[in-house]
């Protein structure tokens, strides 16, 4: 037996995707052990890496974790934090573009403005932001893994509500 043989997939420690603490696999197993987390499972035939108390999936991408959604909530909820993450950095989004592999999991969930002159190519709207799929797999392994992208711009700095009491 070689000795890759003996660790799971990902090798014989990794970032645990919840406190990116590195962890050891345990040996002769397809487990990692977070003292903090618990048990991970990798799993070798889809890549994934599953937490076993909560059940969440994970796929990695140059290093880091990308959490696996199974309901569109997640989804929205992570795009949403991003979103408020770009804002206090000093940017706007201007388009999400989401992984083609949660286009159905989404695709009601999204705002559709209903068109005033009756055409059907409305622009499907998340948080009042244009929405794209990500381009085919083959061409683009990374939209296998990470879960949306945003197109962002310089924004105006972040004011508060009551700034505008002096305006
Ligand atoms: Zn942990």
């Amino acid at each position: 037996m070689t000795l890759s043989l003996q660790y799971p997939i990902y090798g014989p420690e990794i970032q645990c995707p919840h406190c990116r603490q590195v962890i050891p696999a345990l040996t002769l197993t397809d487990t990692y052990l977070c003292p903090r987390h618990g048990a991970f499972e990798a799993n070798p035939k889809n890549n994934e890496l599953v937490h076993l108390q909560s059940g969440r999936h994970w796929r990695r991408w140059e290093g880091e974790w990308y959490r696996q959604h199974t309901h569109p909530d997640g989804i929205r909820f992570e795009i949403h934090e991003a979103l408020d993450r770009l804002y206090t950095q000093g940017y706007r989004a201007t388009k999400v573009i989401i992984a083609n592999r949660y286009k159905e999991l989404v695709s009601t969930y999204l705002e559709r403005n209903t068109s005033w002159r009756g055409s059907s190519q409305s622009v499907p709207r998340l948080y009042g932001l244009p929405v794209e799929f990500s381009p085919d797999i083959p061409r683009e392994p990374q939209w296998d893994v990470i879960n949306f992208d945003l197109e962002k711009e310089p924004g105006v700095p972040k004011r508060y509500p009551y700034f505008r009491l002096f305006e």
